[in-house]
């Protein structure tokens, strides 16, 4: 069965390398706390300055707000 990252579309043989992947995937730096998406940063800013969930139907918007780094979250969560 083959395993792919959502963010970037890379495909991994085991989930234990997508989860590995995932952990650095440049591709999902970012989510949102409204609908629990991850996304990249070129997906939600465009001069990054003003941050927006790129998620249909959902307007989650500005960062340190309702969108928020993945590492940020990983230093502030032992
Ligand atoms: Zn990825
Ligand atoms: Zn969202």
């Amino acid at each position: 069965m083959v395993h792919t990252c959502r963010n970037c579309k890379r495909t991994f043989s085991s989930e234990l390398e997508l989860d590995l992947h995932q952990d650095n995937c440049t591709e999902g730096d970012l989510f949102c706390d409204r609908c629990g998406e991850r996304f990249s940063e070129r997906k939600a800013t465009t001069d990054g300055w003003h941050y927006r969930c790129p998620t249909e139907d959902c307007d989650g918007e500005g960062i340190g707000e309702e969108i928020h780094k993945v590492t940020d979250v990983r230093l502030q969560t032992p």
